[in-house]
């Protein structure tokens, strides 16, 4: 049994931008995330890759942005550059009904200069590897004093990889009041740890198969 979008109150824009990219029916993650998103509640989620969680999580942030505000609102941390280029490629597709909606993706291995440059030009949306978002941060490209939406996307892959320092580091800078989603392929202890820290009464959802 499958949902329409359709039957999620958003923007109409949005619904027929969604229509247009092909998606009609939500997948089993979305339809059982959406609605505790769309409420602004914390959601941990257990989903894997394909399942359709970069568009569960893209339309849940999308419904929170001021747009006329360039702030970064928005940030997705996510374990690798690939992910972050698919993850802010998707987001910019999702993104497109609406002009001024700016997405950056920020990761090492590429110098700093024209992400600084992106960074002082404003953007709603920010999707980057944990280091590289460390560092900007402490160098100041970077304010998180604006953010409504954190998402830690893949977090079991990004403790596995070590960066659990850097989480810490980088939601420390966040406001308290927002909502964080967290998405993982296990519910292991050290993720509901991270949970447990980092979210707010946060509601469960799990997801077997890949629809
Ligand atoms: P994940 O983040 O879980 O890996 P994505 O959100 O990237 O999954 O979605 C996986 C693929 O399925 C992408 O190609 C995306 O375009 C497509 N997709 C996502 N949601 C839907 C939907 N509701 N209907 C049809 N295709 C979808
Ligand atoms: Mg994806």
């Amino acid at each position: 049994m499958s949902t329409a979008f359709s039957s999620l109150s958003l923007p109409p824009a949005l619904l027929s931008n969604l229509s247009d990219l092909g998606y009609q029916q939500m997948t089993e993650i979305q339809t059982a995330s959406l609605p505790l998103m769309l409420a602004g509640k914390d959601v941990i989620a257990q989903a894997k890759t394909g399942s359709g969680k970069t568009v569960a999580f893209g339309i849940g942030l999308l419904s929170r942005l001021q747009v006329d505000d360039f702030t970064t609102q928005a940030l997705v941390l996510c374990p690798t550059r690939e992910l972050a280029e698919q993850v802010s490629g998707e987001l910019r597709k999702l993104a497109r009904f609406q002009a001024n909606i700016k997405v950056l993706a920020l990761y090492g291995g590429v110098p700093m200069a024209s992400q600084v440059a992106s960074l002082a030009h404003g953007s709603q949306i920010v999707v980057g590897t944990p280091g590289r978002v460390r560092d900007l941060l402490s160098r100041r490209h970077l304010d998180l004093s604006r953010l409504s939406t954190l998402v830690l996307d893949e977090a079991d892959r990004m403790l596995e990889m070590g960066f659990a320092e850097d989480l810490a580091a980088i939601i420390g800078t966040a406001p308290r009041q927002r909502q964080t989603l967290l998405f993982s392929a296990t519910f292991a202890e050290d993720i509901q740890r991270i949970s447990a820290d980092i979210q707010r009464e946060p509601q469960r959802v799990t997801v077997k198969a890949v629809h």
